[in-house]
C-alpha cells in the first residue's frame, strides 16, 4: 500500500489546496492531509474547524482515501509515524520550488530518505491561502478561490485576521 504526505497550514485551504488533494487521491492508496500546528505563525482560521471544512471539501468528491489529521510535531518525525512513503507539496512556481528544495532536503535528511514529491499547481496557481485572506480584509468575495465548506467558514465570519 503506498501512503502520501500532504503537510500544510492550510489557513484556510484553499482550490488551490484541493486540486492537489485530488491528484494525490489518484496517485495513492492512502492520502493523509496534515494540518501542521507551528506555535510561531498565528493562524487565522481555527485547526479543528478548518479539519472539518477540509473532510466535507474532500467527501464532496468521493476521495475515500483521504483522511485529515492535525499534528505539532515535526513534519519528518510525522510522516515516519504515518509509514507514509512520500510527502507530497504543490509548486505553483520557481519561488515555490526554491523554498520547497531546501524544506525537501531538510526532510529527506531527517528521515533517512523519504522524498518529496511534487505534484504541478495548474490552473489554480494563482491561488494562496494569503491572496485569499487579503480578500477577506478588504471584504471582498473570496468563496470562488475556496472549496463550499470552507467558504461557509468565511460567511459565518469563523476567522480572525
Ligand atoms: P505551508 O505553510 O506549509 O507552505 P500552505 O498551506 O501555504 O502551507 O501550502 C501547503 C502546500 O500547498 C505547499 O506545498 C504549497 O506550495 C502548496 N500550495 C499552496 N497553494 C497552492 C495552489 N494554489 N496550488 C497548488 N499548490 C498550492
Amino acid at each position: 500500500m503506498t501512503i502520501g504526505f500532504y503537510p500544510g497550514s492550510f489557513d484556510p485551504f484553499t482550490v488551490g489546496h484541493l486540486e492537489i488533494v485530488k491528484k494525490a487521491s489518484d496517485l495513492f492508496d492512502k492520502v493523509y492531509v496534515g494540518i501542521g500546528i507551528n506555535p510561531d505563525k498565528k493562524r487565522h482560521f481555527d485547526t479543528e474547524e478548518m479539519k472539518k471544512a477540509i473532510e466535507k471539501s474532500v467527501k464532496e468528491y468521493h476521495l475515500d482515501n483521504v483522511e485529515v489529521i492535525i499534528y505539532d510535531n515535526l513534519t519528518s518525525d510525522k510522516v515516519k509515524e504515518l509509514k507514509a512513503d512520500y510527502i507530497i507539496r504543490g509548486i505553483r512556481n520557481n519561488i515555490d520550488y526554491n523554498s520547497e528544495e531546501t524544506l525537501a532536503q531538510i526532510n529527506y535528511e531527517l528521515t533517512n530518505g523519504i522524498d518529496t514529491l511534487y505534484l504541478r499547481a495548474g490552473k489554480y496557481g494563482y491561488v494562496s491561502s494569503s491572496f485569499v485572506r487579503n480578500l477577506m480584509s478588504f471584504k471582498k468575495r473570496s468563496y470562488d478561490y475556496l472549496p463550499i465548506p470552507v467558504g461557509e467558514l468565511v460567511r459565518d465570519g469563523k476567522y480572525k485576521l
